[in-house]
């Protein structure tokens, strides 16, 4: 990263939050299910399939948690109704994992049931480490109880990752594989960029041999690559809403199947900011969107 982009990633969080939204915007839907709706729909006529995410990280008591859990139940009744090509993502935390494990399993469980019902499939997001221990459980209690329309993430940044994915073998798990966006201490996570990728491939590697389903996540071109190789079934390619667009259109034109992570709501900040920050040009953004905005004001 040029030392302008990564001042700027410094300085993201003082920036006011309707300049953060119009530079973050390619990043998420929107702020309502319609949104969502519109988005997924085109994604579908362009060959892609969808996973759609309610924002919503920042949850303090259970009523906020319920909101989140109507808002996934409004988002499963919606794919039925519009025939989207498309599941669900959940975050245990916007669930109220950190208000007790119960009630975060409790809501997860509501939406996979719900989903269950059409067929439908949920996946259970990866969030920072303090989460692992939590999340795994509650995929394994959530197997146990007969739900198999149900899959997990693990980061390729996480030394534990080769141990989970042992771990859950014997549930022949459906993993996203990513290199997993929180920032951990050196002592629980590799740091380095190509032991990152290192130990992605040799995650990957071991997943085509022991899950029933793989979720490639990356825009990593090198990854993507090799993903190509060593996955030869039972798999798919997933990106983010809004990132790498052209490398996702040569995915799909070579008849790869392609999955796009869609958020939307009202709680788009956190999520913003961290699409932003591993943007390697947030200050050609940032330009743009000045440069922009000047344009607009002389016109207008
Ligand atoms: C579908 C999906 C689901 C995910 N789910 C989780 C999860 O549950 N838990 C978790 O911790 N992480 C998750 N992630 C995030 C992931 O862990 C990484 O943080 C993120 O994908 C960047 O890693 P990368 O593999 O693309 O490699 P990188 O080396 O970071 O990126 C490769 C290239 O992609 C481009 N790029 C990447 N990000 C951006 C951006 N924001 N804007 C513009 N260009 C960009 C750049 O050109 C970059 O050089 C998910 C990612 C995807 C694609």
């Amino acid at each position: 990263m040029a030392f302008l982009d990564r001042a700027l990633v410094h300085l993201l969080p003082a920036v006011p939050r309707p300049i953060v939204r119009r530079i973050a915007d390619r990043y998420i839907a929107g702020e309502e299910i319609d949104d969502a709706v519109a988005k997924v729909a085109r994604l579908n006529a362009d060959g892609k399939t969808a996973t759609i995410d309610v924002l919503g990280e920042e949850i303090h008591n259970v009523e906020e948690a319920q909101e989140i859990v109507d808002a996934y139940h409004d988002s499963l009744d919606a794919i039925g109704e519009h025939s989207l090509d498309a599941n669900v993502s959940v975050k245990p935390t916007a669930l109220g994992l950190k208000l007790g494990y119960d009630v975060g399993r409790a809501n997860v469980e509501t939406v996979v049931r719900h989903a269950a019902e059409s067929d439908n499939f949920v996946r259970i997001d990866m969030e920072d480490s303090t989460t692992t221990d939590d999340t795994l459980r509650m995929y394994r209690e959530l197997r146990e109880a007969g739900l198999d329309n149900v899959g997990v993430v693990l980061q390729a940044r996480l030394r534990r990752t080769l141990d989970d994915i042992a771990a859950l073998a014997d549930l022949q798990p459906n993993v996203r594989i990513c290199k997993g966006i929180y920032l951990e201490p050196e002592s629980i996570a590799f740091t380095e960029f190509e032991e990152i990728r290192a130990h992605y491939l040799r995650s990957l590697e071991v997943l085509v041999e022991t899950a029933s389903y793989v979720g490639i996540a990356t825009h990593d071109e090198f990854l993507i690559s090799e993903g190509k190789r060593i996955a030869r079934e039972r798999y798919e390619f997933q990106m983010l809403l809004g990132v790498r667009e052209s490398l996702g259109r040569e995915l799909v034109k070579d008849g790869e199947r392609l999955r796009i992570y869609v958020p939307f709501g009202r709680q788009w900040y956190e999520y913003s900011l961290r699409r932003l920050q591993e943007n390697p040009r947030i200050a050609g953004y940032v330009a743009t969107d000045t440069v922009g905005r000047l344009f607009s004001r002389n016109g207008s």
